[in-house]
C-alpha cells in the first residue's frame, strides 16, 4: 500500500483519522490534495504492512482506492502526481511551457569576470544565473572556490541583472549560508547519493537542482530524489549532465532517452547539462540543440569570457556570442513543440 486516493466527498476528518491510522503503524502521510480528489503518499516502509491491514484501509468508507507501487520512489513518482511540477523560483517558472536556460561560469573566479559574464548571458536571454563557489574539484591542490566571498558576488549579479541564483552546496555544514544566498542549491553528481546532504536539503524550501550522479542509474537518481522529497521538500529538479562509459573522446556520455524516460516516471521538472555531458565546448550547442528536442525544461550551460583562462571546466565553457547563438538555435526547436525559449 503505498497511495491512498480518496474520494471527492472525503473530509478533514475522514484525512485526520486515515492519517492517524497511518501513523499508528509507524507510517507517515504526505497529503496532496488536487482540484478534485484528495490523494495521501504512504512515506515509511510500507512493506511491513499488510494485506488485512490494506484491506481495513480499503474499507473505510472515504477511500477510493489504494494502489501499490511496484517502484521504490513514491512521492517522485508519475503515479503520485499526474500532472508536471512546475516549481517558482522568484516568479520564474521551471517545468512549465518555457524552456528555461541557466548560464554562467563553473566557478565564481573574481568579481568583474562574473558581473561580466552574468550581463551578457542575461543579454542573450538566460533566465537563471549559475556559478560555483563551492567547488567538487577531482585533485585538492585545483581551485575550491571562494566560498562565501563567492556567494556574496552572486547576490550582486543578481542585483545587477534580476536572474535568480543557482549554486552548489557540498557540505550541510554550509547549507545555511548557502540557502542565504541562493535561489536553487545544486547538489552536484558527486554528491547525488549523499543522503546525509540529501536530507539536509529536503528540509529546506529551496527548490534543489539534483544532478544525476556520474554513474547512477535512473532508479537511483530518482532515490536520491526522494530522499528529499521524503523530508518535505518536493521542489526537486533533475539534471542530466552526463555519465561514465567505456566512451573517453566525450567527458561523458550525455543520457538524452533519460529525458523522455523521467517524463513518463516522474512529474518532476528535468533539465539538461550539456557542457559536463560533453566536456567540449563545440559539441554544446548541438546536445543543447537536441535536448530541447528530447523535451527538456531547460538547459544548463557553462559560459566564460575567456575559456583558455578559466579556472575550472574551460574547455567546455561557451563565450558570450557563442551562447547568444546557442539561444537563437533552440527557439524554433521549442517552438516546433510548443514551447517558448
Ligand atoms: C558544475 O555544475 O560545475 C559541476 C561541478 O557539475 P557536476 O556535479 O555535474 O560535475
Ligand atoms: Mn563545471
Amino acid at each position: 500500500m503505498d497511495i491512498i486516493v480518496l474520494k471527492p466527498s472525503a473530509t478533514e476528518d475522514d484525512i485526520r483519522h486515515i492519517v492517524k491510522k497511518l501513523e499508528s503503524k509507524g507510517l507517515k502521510a504526505n497529503i496532496s490534495k488536487g482540484t478534485e480528489r484528495t490523494i495521501i503518499g504512504v512515506i515509511g516502509d510500507t512493506s511491513r504492512v499488510s494485506e488485512d491491514e490494506e484491506n481495513a484501509i480499503k474499507a473505510i468508507e472515504a477511500v477510493e482506492s489504494v494502489t501499490r507501487i511496484i517502484k521504490p520512489y513514491k512521492l517522485a513518482s508519475r503515479e503520485f502526481k499526474k500532472d508536471d511540477t512546475v516549481i517558482n523560483v522568484r516568479g520564474i517558472p521551471i517545468g512549465g511551457k518555457k524552456v528555461q536556460v541557466v548560464a554562467g561560469p563553473c566557478a565564481v573566479e573574481n568579481r568583474t569576470i562574473v558581473l561580466n559574464i552574468a550581463e551578457k548571458v542575461k543579454a542573450a536571454g538566460a533566465s537563471f544565473f549559475r556559478g560555483g563557489a563551492f567547488k567538487p574539484r577531482t585533485s585538492p591542490y585545483s581551485f575550491q572556490g571562494l566560498g562565501v566571498e563567492g556567494l556574496k558576488i552572486l547576490a550582486e549579479a543578481r542585483e545587477l541583472t534580476g536572474l535568480p541564483i543557482v549554486t552548489e552546496l557540498m557540505d550541510p555544514r554550509d547549507i545555511d549560508v548557502v540557502a542565504e544566498y541562493a535561489d536553487v542549491i545544486q547538489i552536484g553528481a558527486r554528491n547525488m547519493q549523499n543522503f546525509r546532504l540529501l536530507l539536509e536539503v529536503g528540509q529546506t524550501d529551496k527548490p534543489v537542482l539534483l544532478k544525476r550522479g556520474l554513474s547512477a542509474t535512473i532508479k537511483e537518481w530518482l532515490m536520491a530524489a526522494e530522499y528529499i522529497m521524503s523530508k518535505g521538500n518536493q521542489n526537486v529538479i533533475l539534471c542530466e549532465r552526463g555519465i561514465r562509459t567505456f566512451e573517453t573522446a566525450t567527458r561523458n556520455t550525455l543520457d538524452l532517452s533519460a529525458v523522455p524516460l523521467l517524463k513518463e516516471l516522474t512529474h518532476l521538472p528535468v533539465v539538461v547539462d550539456p557542457s559536463h555531458g560533453v566536456g567540449k565546448w563545440n559539441l554544446v550547442i548541438p546536445m543543447s540543440r537536441a535536448a530541447v528536442a528530447a523535451g527538456a525544461d531547460g538547459l544548463l550551460i557553462e559560459v566564460h569570457t575567456n575559456p583558455e583562462e578559466a579556472l575550472s571546466d574551460g574547455e567546455q565553457s561557451i563565450k558570450p556570442d557563442v551562447f547568444k547563438q546557442l539561444m537563437e538555435e533552440i527557439r524554433p526547436i521549442a517552438e516546433a513543440l510548443g514551447r517558448t525559449v
